[in-house]
């Protein structure tokens, strides 16, 4: 993986040198800004993956900041506040930040907040899986829809999820205290008819043939030809 890079905007230069030691001994690459207009300009030529973003600057303040560098490209913002009260006003107003931490904060705690950000922004640059096709039925997981020859179709949240569950073991009979198990987070078996009703609902909006019943076992999902 390529070395990650924060910018830490702060005037407070022991705060600064503090976060930045603590960043780069956590693998980051670092770069300190100590005022509003700094900020603006180092982050456009250092391009950062996060930026930690102290409220009271000099030029201009951490809000003009967090405007600005959000106008040009969409960044994880961890703010960094003198007060809890200054904080509810900050998310009162919206102003675009991920976090907030409000001083003193132990450096571990900040390391951790930067960590959750990054994963959060990466994990969701995640491509979706591809849809999933039986015969003229298109599943989506990613959308949570589903569609059968091109027309949409309602599933409860349950049969969506029974739905994904089959078709991602296809023609394995699935035991139905299992799908109970696996689907519904039930660890006792006296559900079963619950599994039945569901793949009946399941029948009735995607065609018969799609799940067949295996007697005294579960059910199996068929991939149509
Ligand atoms: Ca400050």
């Amino acid at each position: 993986m390529k070395e990650r890079r924060v910018l830490v905007v702060e005037d407070e230069r022991t705060i600064a040198e503090s976060v930045a030691a603590r960043l780069r001994a956590e693998g980051f690459a670092v770069e300190i800004a100590a005022d509003g207009p700094s900020a603006v300009e180092q982050f456009r030529t250092g391009r950062p993956d996060l930026v930690v973003l102290d409220v009271m600057l000099p030029g201009f303040d951490g809000l003009e900041v967090c405007r600005r560098i959000q106008a040009v490209r969409p960044v994880p913002v961890l703010m960094l506040t003198a007060r809890d009260d200054e904080t509810d006003l900050l998310v009162g107003l919206a102003v675009g930040a991920d976090d907030y931490l409000t001083k003193p904060f132990s450096m571990r705690e900040l390391a951790a907040r930067v960590h959750v950000l990054l994963r959060r922004v990466e994990r969701a640059a995640t491509p979706a899986p591809p849809a999933i096709r039986l015969g003229d039925i298109e599943i989506n997981e990613a959308e949570r829809r589903v569609r059968r020859a091109g027309a949409d179709v309602h599933l409860t949240p349950t049969e969506f999820d029974l739905l994904v569950h089959l078709a991602g073991r296809p023609r394995t009979v699935l035991p139905r205290e299992r799908l109970l198990a696996d689907v519904w987070g039930w660890a006792e078996g006296s559900g079963t008819r619950t599994v039945d009703s569901h793949v009946k609902a399941l029948r009735r909006k995607l065609g018969a043939d799609l799940i067949r019943t295996v007697h005294g076992v579960g059910y199996a999902l068929e991939v149509p030809s």
